[in-house]
């Protein structure tokens, strides 16, 4: 069975504070901490529904698939066209440059990996950002200190990613196919994130945006669940596509890292 991950980088990194340090954080950061989390399993959904459509139609991929899906994701939350969608974004930008800032020393297999490094997926999403939107997402794009001909040039990389979307998936526009979203039982350690993925309605607003956009030959199930490690999958078997809610908790414990860290920095000395 092939199964299509999106984070194999990142398994086995953070997940280790919720616990404790979580106790730490101000309620506004709890909540805080809580949107950065759901909003980067927003984008991975859609990473993994990328990978979905794919296989589903067949959809011809040159280059990496992973980087691929990652177009697709930044594609459509950006087509949404909503406060929400554009914060998720960003949101994921930081996810990436957390996720690259935890890494002590590459290895050989990083780079040979299906997935672009941690630091390149995130200037990957900046870059379609600011090409789709030089004024709106300057602040993203400063932030990631892309240069200003850079993020001039990203105008023709999010053209070409519009103009070849749009192209390969022309054929299969329409509405036949339901999907379903699926809780499975978070449990004592993960019912946290089953409830904040539930509150959030990411899951539903993603099925109903695929359903609505796309004639799928088949149906598909779109499951939160435990998994044993943080991540998500296509399985193209079962046509289902799992979340992790390790993979929330992940993000939750990496945001929250990084927020008592600036806690820190900022704290009076002496
Ligand atoms: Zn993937």
């Amino acid at each position: 069975m092939r199964r299509l991950s999106i984070i194999v980088a990142l398994a086995g990194l953070a997940a280790a504070l919720t616990g404790a340090q979580a106790q730490q954080l101000t309620e506004e950061q709890t909540l805080s901490a809580d949107e950065f989390a759901v909003n980067n399993t927003w984008f991975v959904l859609y990473h993994e529904l990328g990978h979905m459509l794919i296989h589903q139609f067949g959809i011809p991929v040159l280059g990496k698939e992973e980087d691929a899906v990652d177009n697709i994701a930044t594609y459509s939350l950006l087509a949404q066209q909503s406060p929400e969608a554009d914060q998720a974004l960003t949101d994921a930008i930081y996810g990436w440059e957390l996720a690259d800032s935890q890494v002590e020393e590459f290895e050989v297999s990083d780079f040979y990996d299906e997935h672009s490094l941690d630091l390149q997926r995130a200037y990957g999403i900046t870059c379609l950002l600011v090409g789709s939107d030089p004024d709106g997402f300057a602040d993203a794009a400063n932030y990631m200190e892309m240069d200003p001909d850079r993020q001039e040039s990203c105008g023709f990389d999010f053209a070409q990613v519009e103009a070849s979307i749009s192209a390969l998936l022309q054929p299969y526009l329409g509405t036949d196919q339901p999907i379903s979203v699926v809780y499975e039982d978070g449990g004592e350690v993960y019912g946290w994130a089953e409830e904040a993925l539930k509150a959030s309605g990411v899951l539903e607003l993603a099925a109903t945006d695929i359903s609505a956009s796309f004639a799928l030959p088949r149906p598909i199930t779109i499951r939160a669940t435990q998994c044993g490690e943080p991540n998500a999958f296509y399985d193209p078997e079962t046509e289902e596509v799992s979340i992790c809610y390790e993979l929330v908790d992940m993000y939750f414990g990496m945001i929250a890292e990084d927020m008592l860290m600036s806690d820190e920095e900022d704290a009076p000395q002496g």
